[in-house]
């Protein structure tokens, strides 16, 4: 599997980093995780076709997670090229995000559509296979609900989380993975409670074992200090995400 990291910033704009967004595949599925503004922007430089993206996790419906969906669903219901269409076009995350989703329908003007058939909005709570891949969802701590994804494919495990603080549903999600992508927003002295400090990442990588740890969703004025900060509790390889860095498991 291969994994491309479309948005690795925070929900601070910054010009070299655009909000959470990322695309696993094979050469059977394309799936993405997360899908916060500038997602398809980087899917169209890419040259990848929203046609084809019928699975979309989203950890949390923060904006920075989810505000391109916006963009894809009215892209969908619309579709210029009928025949180019999947059958039904899932959207995945926590309890809540039908009700998230119909409420963004109405905010632009979509609840009426005639084509809205082709959504499928779920509520994740256990295991879902997409072809070869097995995901799953952990709930974590954040200050709304909010999903990690443990992503296992044959042999491989891999994991995705969105925003959390340290918690027992991250440490499960992450448990012996081959890589896990996860966030270290702000420095300890910040004291967020909501997010992870690179020492708090740090003691949960090791914790957890994680072969490669893949580091994003870091403030800008944090980039220089997070590595440091990790390699205090964490003995493994580190690599701070940056935009369209791409992974191969
Ligand atoms: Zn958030
Ligand atoms: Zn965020």
């Amino acid at each position: 599997m291969k994994i491309t990291i479309l948005g690795s910033g925070t929900f601070v704009p910054f010009a070299k980093r655009t909000c959470s967004s990322h695309l696993l595949e094979d050469n059977k599925n394309k799936i993405m995780f997360d899908f916060g503004s500038g997602t398809i922007n980087y899917l169209t430089k890419l040259g990848i076709k929203l046609y084809g993206l019928n699975h979309i996790f989203i950890s949390h419906m923060h904006a920075d997670h989810s505000s391109d969906l916006s963009h894809f669903i009215l892209f969908i219901l619309d579709a210029p090229d009928k025949n180019k269409l999947k059958e039904k076009y899932f959207i995945y995350g926590p309890e809540g995000i039908n009700r998230d989703i119909e409420n963004m329908l109405k905010a632009f003007h979509l609840d009426d559509h005639k084509n809205l058939n082709r959504l499928k909005i779920i509520e994740l709570n256990k295991e879902i296979k997409i072809g070869s891949f097995r995901i799953s969802p952990f709930l974590v701590s954040h200050d709304i609900i909010a999903l990690a994804y443990r992503i296992e494919y044959f042999q491989k495990a891999l994991c995705y989380s969105g925003d959390s603080s340290y918690c027992e549903g991250l440490k499960e999600a992450c448990m012996n993975t081959d890589l896990a992508i996860i966030e270290a927003t702000f420095p300890k002295h910040c004291n967020l409670r909501n997010h992870l400090s690179g020492e708090e990442l740090g003691k949960l990588a090791q914790e957890t074992k994680i072969k490669k740890l893949i580091v994003t969703h870091v403030a800008d004025t944090y980039l220089p200090q997070v590595k440091k900060d990790i390699k205090k509790n964490y003995k493994g390889k580190i690599i701070i995400a940056k935009d369209l860095m791409r992974f191969k498991i």
